[in-house]
């Protein structure tokens, strides 16, 4: 669905990724996007890093477009990948700080090791994906930069297919990045200012939807949002979750995942409210 312009008037996009991790826009970029589809605001949510926050900021205040600052942390519970959407936490929480670092630190190591093991089989320059920390300011590794560079380096069409064929974690190209514990991350998030919300809950790349009983677990460590409207979620996972959600009083947010070209997902194509928006400024410490 492309938005008009009338029809994006109080909305807000509350999930996307620049080119500080693995989207291939700036963070300026989307807020120019957002501008251009007349959403009232949006938040960068880049993974394990809130070094676009001011780039963002300044370009949003610039073009009178609504700003909140957020964080995707990588964090699992019971054995599930789980992404953690973190909105205005303190940038200056060094509890905070220190998580980000060692989750990127691990992902530059991993990083390391994937090219270790990718270089044999897809000969081309490995050394200039290693070096895109230095020289394109790129804070979070991951593998979509390694599906980038097989493609350009002419193996795979497109970014999906290389995740299929080489970076599947069922290849032997594969290794983990370190994951914060999912009740951990929500305890740090809130200690930091930060209004946690469960990202993507029922993706359709998942075997099965997050269980309600994992949702109630984290709920009781402090969660307060879940992502029902995302653009990869099941709709018939949405449908047995929604109640569940509601019933623990949970905020249900809306947002569009945006990678820039890396991804299908457009931008503003899924939003929340402003209501939802002024709702989670109430509880955080970074509410611009
Ligand atoms: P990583 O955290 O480095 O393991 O990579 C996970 C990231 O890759 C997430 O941001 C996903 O959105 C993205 N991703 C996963 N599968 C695909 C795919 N098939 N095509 C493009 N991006 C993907
Ligand atoms: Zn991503
Ligand atoms: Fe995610
Ligand atoms: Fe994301």
């Amino acid at each position: 669905m492309v938005l008009s312009s009338s029809g994006a008037v109080g909305r807000y996009d509350l999930h996307t990724h620049s080119n500080v991790s693995d989207g291939t826009t700036s963070p300026a970029q989307i807020a120019e996007a957002a501008y251009e589809l007349g959403l009232s605001g949006f938040a960068l949510t880049d993974h394990d890093t809130t070094e676009g926050w001011v780039e963002a900021r300044e370009a949003a205040t610039g073009l009178g477009v609504d700003f909140l600052p957020g964080i995707e942390l990588t964090t699992t519970h019971d054995w599930r990948s789980i992404h953690l959407l973190a909105y205005g936490p303190r940038e200056d929480s060094s509890k905070l700080q220190d998580a980000l670092g060692e989750l990127r630190d691990s992902r530059w190591n991993r990083a390391v090791e994937m090219v270790r093991r990718l270089r044999n089989d897809f000969p081309l320059d490995w050394d200039a994906l290693l070096a895109l920390p230095e020289t394109d300011g790129v804070q979070s590794l991951g593998r979509p930069h390694f599906a980038d560079a097989l493609v350009a380096g002419g193996y795979f069409p497109d970014r999906s297919t290389a995740f299929a064929r080489a970076l599947a974690p069922s290849g032997p190209y594969y290794v983990p990045t370190m994951y914060l514990d999912t009740v951990e991350a929500i305890g740090l998030v809130r200690e930091a200012g930060g209004f946690p919300v469960l990202a993507h809950p029922a993706a359709r790349r998942m075997r099965r939807p997050i269980e309600p009983e994992r949702i109630r677990e984290l709920t009781d460590g402090g969660l307060g949002g879940v992502e029902l409207d995302h653009p990869e979620n099941r709709e018939d996972w949405v449908r047995d979750l929604r109640p569940v959600v509601e019933g623990l009083g949970l905020l249900v947010t809306g947002a569009s995942d945006f990678h820039g070209e890396g991804k299908p997902n457009l931008l503003g194509e899924r939003t929340s409210s402003a209501e939802v928006v002024a709702r989670i400024r109430e509880e955080v410490a970074s509410p611009r």
